[in-house]
């Protein structure tokens, strides 16, 4: 695809380019997807192409309800408890059926297969639209900040890949994905669901992914996420030559000397509004001439959790 990309004005649109075996980004609650025809293998090799993916690390299905996830994977009775927050930012990995349709490329020889049922209504539609099943990143080159707008997918591929525009995503993150293993709840990556939330509403405990579990999601690399910008997290009293993300009520520390762009995650410290705002603000701040971004501290708790690894993640050494 050269400079002359279409960008799809409407979802029919949008799904004749997937059913054309070719990519296409669409909005989702967590953040844009990079989707391709999860049926197609020449299709899901050019996300991996796309993205400079390494080949390790699987893709998540899309399905547009229950009923096309029951095609895929086995639901074992806690896996039906789990499903109950979908649509919604929560991707499970579960037993993949024998015989699906699904092309190898998309577990990476994996026998379990992570799905989500997505509630972005542009999303639903696109997915009703193709009738099948989508694989579907994030819409970003490996390893960089994840788009939570249009025009950060077209900039991060200099344009060449079309995007279905959806505005931006109300939640910001990628979903949570949680594993479960002998009837123990794994989570593999915090995210856009908050693992106290469902603990809370099914009474069950989630334990946490470490290097030692059985189960890991082969994608989890310590460097990701990451602006081009190094990362300085829990800072109260940004440097004069950085750009300064803020949380919660500025600290009196920043004036008068600070003259540094600063970004405000949430004024008002709410996690959510944060989770929403934390890949474009920290694009934003990113603008090729800030050397180092410094990062307020970000409770723990609740969407706190997957914030702050995200944080982590893209402060990590490269
Ligand atoms: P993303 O690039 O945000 O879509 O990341 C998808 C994540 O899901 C990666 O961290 C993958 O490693 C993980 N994942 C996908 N499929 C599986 C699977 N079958 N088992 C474990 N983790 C998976
Ligand atoms: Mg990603």
């Amino acid at each position: 695809m050269d400079k002359q990309t279409l960008h799809p004005q409407n979802i029919n649109q949008a799904a004749l380019i997937i059913e054309a075996g070719m990519l296409c980004a669409f909005p989702t609650e967590t953040v844009y997807g990079l989707g391709a025809d999860a049926t197609n293998d020449d299709a899901v090799l050019s996300i991996y192409q796309t993205k400079s993916r390494p080949s390790f690390n699987p893709l998540i299905v899309h399905c547009l309800d229950i009923k096309m996830a029951k095609t895929l994977v086995e639901f074992s009775p806690l896996a039906k408890t789990l499903a109950q927050f979908w649509p919604g930012p929560l991707t499970l990995v579960l037993p993949m059926k024998k015989n699906t349709q699904i092309s190898d490329i998309v577990s990476a020889g994996l026998d379990t297969l992570a799905v989500r049922i997505p509630a972005n209504q542009t999303a639903h539609e696109l997915l009703k639209a193709v009738g099948k099943p989508l694989a579907a990143p994030s819409a970003n080159p490996s390893g960089q900040l994840s788009p939570t707008n249009a025009q950060m997918v077209k900039d991060s591929f200099n344009n060449r890949v079309p995007v279905l525009d959806g505005g931006s995503c109300s939640d910001g993150l990628e979903s949570t994905i949680l594993a479960i293993n002998n009837n123990e709840i794994i989570q593999l990556r915090a995210g856009a669901l908050a693992r106290e939330i469902i603990e809370k509403t099914i009474g069950k405990k989630i334990a946490l992914a470490n290097e030692k579990s059985e189960i890991s999601a082969p994608g989890m690399l310590k460097s990701h996420y990451a602006p081009k910008a190094n990362l300085r997290l829990n800072v109260i009293k940004p440097k004069p030559d950085e750009a300064y993300l803020a949380f919660g009520q500025t600290p009196d520390a920043l004036t008068p000397d600070f003259s540094g762009k600063i970004k405000n995650l949430s004024p008002k410290g709410d996690l959510k509004q944060a989770a929403k705002n934390l890949f474009s603000y920290l694009n934003q701040l990113d603008d090729g001439e800030v050397k180092t971004i410094s990062v307020a501290p970000i409770p723990n708790t609740g969407l706190g959790e997957a914030i702050n690894d995200r944080l982590k993640r893209a402060s990590a050494p490269r």
